[in-house]
């Protein structure tokens, strides 16, 4: 069978029997020693493979594979170091990864120790990890931690232990839990969001979310932190911004998909203007993240997501369709505005937000009628036995995976 998507498809709640989460739980200070001596070697491990990577690259002129790594390092784990062949294995396939992603022919050296060291990380396969009461066997070492979760009600997959810029140390394992009742999708209440700088968002039904300046309210603190060049400060100052932007998110998204049967926001390209004049707001609003988060949650509770375009959705008057709004660089200090055409009054967010929860609209019941014409076309390539490749998804699985 061949997969048919089309290329703005909308999210379809799934209902799959289960889903997978990670699950982050912080583990007690007393074993930082212990984890430390762990991600020393696998920065080891990791910078071996590195270095075999590109030896092999040079004389052979091809790139080695996973298993191959893993078979050089088949004795690594009897050369009296704190983690096994669980952990090695892993590093290798996440180099190899890694590598394909990045297109480098060398990837980064992975640094123990000194002011540039790189923050703890150990990866490890499923069924690595066994939990007995309140702690986490893990390479013979027992770890105690803060479990929120009730880990031992779950399967615990594969995943990572990482340690944060504060030098606290979490678990980020992978569980399967059983998916929510099905419910069957409604578009009721439907709603378009702008996503903004001076407001995070606005919403279709004339709300607006003020945008949390996360960093701007502690960058005193920070910068005189920075001057005094205490480090430790600096860094807890940038976890505290991190946490406080993921909560007031997590909240957010939560509370759009208890609220509405269908969200659907423009698709502005967070890294494009990463790069621009705006780059700190941008970062600082978290766009990325919440749409992440929205799209997830969505799935989880049978809501539809959908991403439209955003183009002119701030020039068009969401009232009468006329492109009588504000444009150009002069158009960007224009709050208000009334339409030439139908004399609507409007506010500039409100209305883009409204215009992309029209077009989401749209978009979702031209998909519902082409639905059926695909359905048709698939069935005639699968008749003539034609084969194609099914487009590859990720999964969430690929989420609690930090970057290096
Ligand atoms: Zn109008």
């Amino acid at each position: 069978m061949i997969e048919t998507r089309l290329s703005n498809e909308p999210r379809k709640p799934a209902r799959p029997k289960h889903r997978v989460r990670v699950l982050r739980v912080r583990i007690k200070n007393k074993h930082a020693e212990a984890l430390d001596e762990m991600a020393r070697a696998v920065n080891l491990c990791w910078n071996y493979c590195n270095e075999l990577s590109l030896k092999i690259l040079e004389r052979e002129q091809r790139f080695v594979k996973a298993s191959e790594l893993q078979r050089y390092m088949a004795g690594a784990s009897k050369e009296g170091l704190p983690v096994g062949s669980a952990v090695f294995q892993q590093v290798a396939e996440e180099f190899v990864t890694r590598r394909a992603q990045h297109r480098k022919r060398r990837l980064a050296w992975r640094v123990s120790r000194g002011s540039r060291r790189s923050l703890g990380w150990i990866p490890f396969k499923a069924r690595s990890l066994t939990y007995r009461a309140g702690q986490i066997q893990f390479q013979g070492q027992m770890l105690g931690i803060w479990d929120s979760w009730g880990m031992g009600e779950v399967e615990l997959g594969a995943g990572c232990i990482s340690q944060d810029a504060r030098g606290r140390w979490y678990l980020n394992v992978t569980v399967k839990l059983p998916a929510l009742p099905a419910k069957p999708p409604t578009l009721s209440a439907p709603v378009g969001i702008d996503l903004g700088l001076k407001d995070l968002a606005a919403l279709s039904d004339g709300r607006k979310i003020e945008a949390q300046r996360f960093y701007r309210d502690l960058e005193p603190a920070l910068a005189t932190a920075q001057r005094a060049g205490k480090r430790a400060r600096v860094r807890a100052i940038h976890a505290k911004i991190a946490n406080r932007r993921k909560d007031f998110l997590h909240q957010f998204s939560s509370q759009l998909v208890r609220e509405h049967g269908c969200i659907v926001v423009g698709d502005v390209n967070a890294q494009a203007l990463a790069q621009g004049p705006h780059a700190k707001s941008v970062l600082d609003a978290g766009w990325s993240t919440l749409r992440t988060m929205l799209k997830y949650k969505s799935d989880d509770a049978a809501v539809w997501f959908l991403e439209t375009s955003e183009s002119h959705t701030t020039r068009t008057c969401s009232h009468c369709g006329e492109r009588t709004g504000p444009s150009g660089v002069e158009g960007l200090a224009v709050r208000r505005w009334a339409c030439a055409h139908c004399g609507w009054a409007h506010d500039r967010d409100v209305n883009a937000a409204r215009n992309i929860l029209k077009r989401g609209l749209l978009q979702l019941e031209q998909q519902f009628s082409s639905a059926l014409e695909a359905k048709a076309c698939e069935r005639a390539v699968n008749e003539a036995g034609a084969k194609a490749s099914a487009g590859a998804g990720h999964g969430p699985l690929a989420a609690g995976i930090p970057r290096l």
